[in-house]
């Protein structure tokens, strides 16, 4: 099994707090297709003799992608690859693109699940990251996807944004529960070097959300999707039975993926690719991309990172006879300590993170590692 990345690197204007790697010369984009679509040719051998499950539109902004720039793309990849077993492909949108047109273009397409970055359901914390769209739009867009059929949606919400507060974080997951979506990823804003917000942090603009109002944010995220038929899946994932992002599971299992375009990742289990982040850079398609063969330490520390983030945990059977006792006892031995204090526990075979450990996942994380 394994998934194919698409990384469309185009915004229409940034948000505040982004650092993701856009741009918002729109006029590159043409220029950019031609040299995704030959990067797909290029690279077709890379997941020779795989099954493709699952297809990822991600951003930047895909949605920004016109209906016969996305057919174009499927057409490059049906010619390339088999896909007649892929089960789930994804395009990431923003709520202000989704026009009645657009979405019933988008339905003739293969695209059969959508995530929509909706952020927030209030307007002054929407406004003030700079985000395109409103509370209203959002929930229409919502309502219109579904009207045309799109039953598999997903929607990302931030926590701890400017003048946000636990009541109007509550008041966005009831929002998201009158919708009746399949899928919700729940972040918490991190002020990062070089952002607009860093500098309205420094201006005094607002003051940031404590560490205590974040993690109470956090557990009543927990609280309000469990609750309500979520399952959480992964520390920042909750699905309804059934509809966990099928894509995004095959990263955090080590399955092979290709990712195309400018930015994007590609893992074959033994060595890590990643093209440039630099559109012009990748549209010549000369001297685009890196590779770094993997030692066994950083499989065994790629294990540790994406596995102890889902609700299973650790496989500690297969980590043993796939890594030897070395890794295994250093994995066991570190662990030691937080299996005593409550923070990690082992169900089975699996070492796990408990309720209380979710909210100290990095360190834990960081401490597991080799
Ligand atoms: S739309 Fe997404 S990728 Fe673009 S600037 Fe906003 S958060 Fe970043």
């Amino acid at each position: 099994m394994s998934a194919i990345y698409i990384h469309i690197p185009f915004c229409r204007t940034r948000c505040t707090y982004c650092d993701f790697f856009s741009g918002t010369n729109l006029q590159l984009k043409s220029q950019y297709i031609d040299a995704l679509k030959k990067e797909i040719s290029l690279r077709k051998k890379y997941l020779e003799n795989r099954t493709i499950k699952t297809i990822y539109f991600g951003g930047g902004t895909p949605s920004l992608l016109s209906y016969d720039e996305l057919s174009s793309i499927f057409e490059t990849l049906k010619q390339n690859f088999d896909l007649s077993d892929c089960e789930e492909i994804t395009l990431e949108c923003n709520p202000d693109d989704l026009s009645e047109s657009y979405v019933s273009q988008l339905k003739k397409l293969p695209i059969n699940r959508l995530s929509i970055g909706v952020q927030s359901f209030n307007d002054k914390e929407l406004r003030f990251v700079n985000r395109r769209h409103s509370a209203k739009q959002a929930i229409d867009v919502v309502r219109l996807c579904q009207k045309n059929g799109f039953n598999n949606i997903s929607i990302d919400l931030i926590f701890g944004l400017p003048f946000q507060s636990l009541e109007s974080f509550s008041a966005n997951l009831n929002c998201l529960l009158e919708l009746d979506v399949q899928h919700v990823s729940v972040y918490g804003l991190t002020i990062e070097d070089g952002t607009r917000i860093e500098q309205q942090c420094q201006q005094k603009l607002f003051v940031p959300t404590s560490e205590e109002e974040s993690v109470l944010m956090y557990q009543k995220a927990i609280e309000v999707l469990t609750i309500n038929g979520f399952e959480h899946y992964e520390i920042s994932n909750f699905a309804k039975p059934k509809m966990r992002s099928k894509h995004n599971s095959s990263y955090w299992s080590g399955l092979y993926y290709l990712g195309v375009g400018s930015g994007a990742h590609s893992y074959n289990g033994v060595s890590r690719q990643w093209n440039v982040c630099n559109i012009n850079q990748y549209c010549s398609l000369n001297d685009y991309f890196e590779v770094e063969h993997l030692l066994e330490v950083d499989v065994y520390n790629e294990l540790i990172i994406t596995n102890l983030r889902r609700l299973e945990g650790v496989d500690l059977e297969f980590l043993c006879q796939k890594f030897g006792n070395k890794y295994y006892s250093h994995c066991v031995k570190s662990a030691q300590r937080y299996l005593q204090n409550g923070l990690l526990e082992i169900k089975g075979n699996y070492l796990k993170l408990t309720s209380k450990g979710l909210l100290l996942s990095d360190t834990i994380i960081r401490d597991l590692m080799f």
